[in-house]
C-alpha cells in the first residue's frame, strides 16, 4: 500500500510559487490619523494578501491557497466544510451518514450526501455502469477500507457482484430517505467525494470575494481564476512511474484537474499488483490498458467521477465517451505502453516531453 506525494509536491512547486503561506496585513493603532488609516486601506487593497492551509482529511493531504483580503477567512471556512463533508461521507467513520445507511440498509441522507448519491447515479447512467456507487462490498472484499488486503475467493466476488444493481437503491428526494432493496448493499462516494469537496471550496472562496486560488487534494487540483499576476496556473500531472518526470504541465484557469491511477492505492500479492479502482463488470481491479487518467473540467465532482470511470473504460471507450461529451471536459490519458493521449480542447495548453497523440472530435 502506498500513497505518493510527488504529484502534490510538484503541483505546489509549480502552482504556488510566490505563496507566502501567511496573511499579511497592517496593525491598527489608536494614534493613527484618518489620513494614515486611509492609506493603510489603500495599501491593503494593493498588497497581495494570501492564506494557505494544510489539512489532512479524506485520507489525503490537502493544501488550500486563497489570494485576496478575505483569504484567511475563506480558508478557515473551507477547512470547516472539509471536516463536515468528511464526517458525513467517510466509510471509515462508523458514525458517518454513509456508514449508518450502509449498516442499516435504510436511512435519511442530508442534502449534501443525497446530492452525491443522485450525482453518482447520474454518472452510473452516463457511463453505462462503469462508475458504480454500490461498489463498497467489493472494496471491502478486497480489504481496501481496512487495509487488510486480500484477493477474494471467486464466490465472494460473485456475491458482491450481485449487490451492484443500483436499480435496488430507492431514493425519495422529498425526504432524503434511501432504501437498499438488496440485502448487504453498500455505497461509497470515494470516486467523487474529493472532486465535490474541491468544488465546494471554490464556492466558499467565491462567497468570500476571492478571485484567485488553488486547492490541491492529494494531487487533485482545482483552480480559481488565474494567478495573481494574471498568468495561468501551471498544474503538473504526476507520472504513474515515480522514477520518471511528470507527464506534463497544464496551463489552466477555473478548472478542476483530477487524476486517477492504479498507482495511488494498491497492494501486491504473489508478484501481482491489485489497485483500488474496481471494474464492476469483473469485480477485479480495472485492467483496461490505462495507467493514468486526468480529467479537466469546471465541475470538480464530474471530473472526479469521470477520472475513475475513464480509467475503467480503457482508451477506446474513453475516446468515444469524450467525443460524445466533449463540451463538458477534456482528458489526458496514459496507456500501459506509455503512449500519451490528450483531447483536442487542452492540447495547446499542455506541455509534455511525450510524443502526444491528440484525440480529435
Ligand atoms: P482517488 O480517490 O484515490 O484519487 P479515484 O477518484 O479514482 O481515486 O477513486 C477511487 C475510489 O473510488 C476508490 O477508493 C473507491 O472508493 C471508489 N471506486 C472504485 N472503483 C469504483 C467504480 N468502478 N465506481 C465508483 N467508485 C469506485
Ligand atoms: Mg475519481
Amino acid at each position: 500500500m502506498k500513497k505518493k506525494w510527488m504529484g502534490l509536491l510538484l503541483v505546489c512547486l509549480l502552482a504556488c510559487t510566490g505563496c507566502s503561506g501567511q496573511v499579511s496585513g497592517q496593525e491598527n493603532t489608536s494614534e493613527m490619523t484618518v489620513q494614515a488609516e486611509e492609506s493603510q486601506e489603500e495599501q491593503e487593497e494593493k498588497e497581495a494578501v494570501s492564506a494557505t492551509r494544510d489539512v489532512f482529511a479524506m485520507d489525503t493531504y490537502m493544501t488550500l491557497t486563497a489570494y485576496g483580503v478575505n483569504a484567511e477567512e475563506a480558508v478557515a471556512q473551507a477547512e470547516e466544510r472539509i471536516g463536515q463533508l468528511d464526517a458525513m461521507l467517510s466509510t471509515g467513520n462508523a458514525e458517518s451518514e454513509v456508514s449508518i445507511l450502509n449498516r442499516d440498509g435504510s436511512g435519511n441522507l442530508s442534502p449534501d450526501a443525497f446530492y452525491l448519491l443522485e450525482q453518482s447515479l447520474d454518472i452510473y447512467q452516463r457511463t453505462g455502469g462503469v462508475f458504480n456507487p454500490a461498489i463498497y462490498p467489493l472494496m471491502e472484499a478486497w480489504g481496501f477500507p481496512t487495509k487488510e488486503f486480500k484477493v477474494p475467493e471467486r464466490e465472494t466476488i460473485e456475491q458482491c457482484l450481485s449487490k451492484l444493481d443500483v436499480g435496488q437503491i430507492v431514493c425519495d428526494s422529498s425526504t432524503g430517505h434511501v432504501d437498499f432493496e438488496t440485502e448487504g448493499m453498500k455505497i461509497d462516494f470515494g470516486g467523487i467525494a474529493k472532486g465535490y469537496t474541491s468544488s465546494q471550496i471554490i464556492d466558499i472562496f467565491k462567497e468570500n470575494g476571492i478571485e484567485s486560488g488553488i486547492i490541491n487534494l492529494g494531487g487533485n487540483v482545482q483552480t480559481l481564476g488565474t494567478k495573481e499576476d494574471g498568468s495561468l496556473w501551471r498544474v503538473a500531472i504526476q507520472n504513474p512511474d515515480e522514477n520518471m518526470d511528470y507527464l506534463g504541465v497544464l496551463e489552466t484557469s477555473d478548472r478542476a484537474v483530477i487524476t486517477s491511477g492504479g498507482y495511488e492505492r494498491y497492494f501486491e500479492e504473489d508478484g501481482v499488483i491489485y489497485h483500488h479502482i474496481l471494474d464492476p463488470a469483473t469485480g477485479y481491479p480495472a485492467e483496461n490498458g490505462l495507467t493514468s487518467v486526468t480529467i479537466v473540467s469546471d465541475n470538480g465532482l464530474l471530473a472526479d467521477g469521470l477520472s475513475t470511470s475513464l480509467f475503467v473504460m480503457g482508451l477506446e471507450k474513453a475516446e468515444t465517451f469524450w467525443r460524445d461529451n466533449s463540451g463538458e471536459f477534456d482528458a489526458i490519458l496514459l496507456t500501459e505502453d506509455n503512449e500519451l493521449y490528450v483531447t483536442e480542447g487542452i492540447a495547446e495548453s499542455f506541455s509534455t516531453s511525450y510524443d502526444m497523440h491528440i484525440i480529435e472530435r
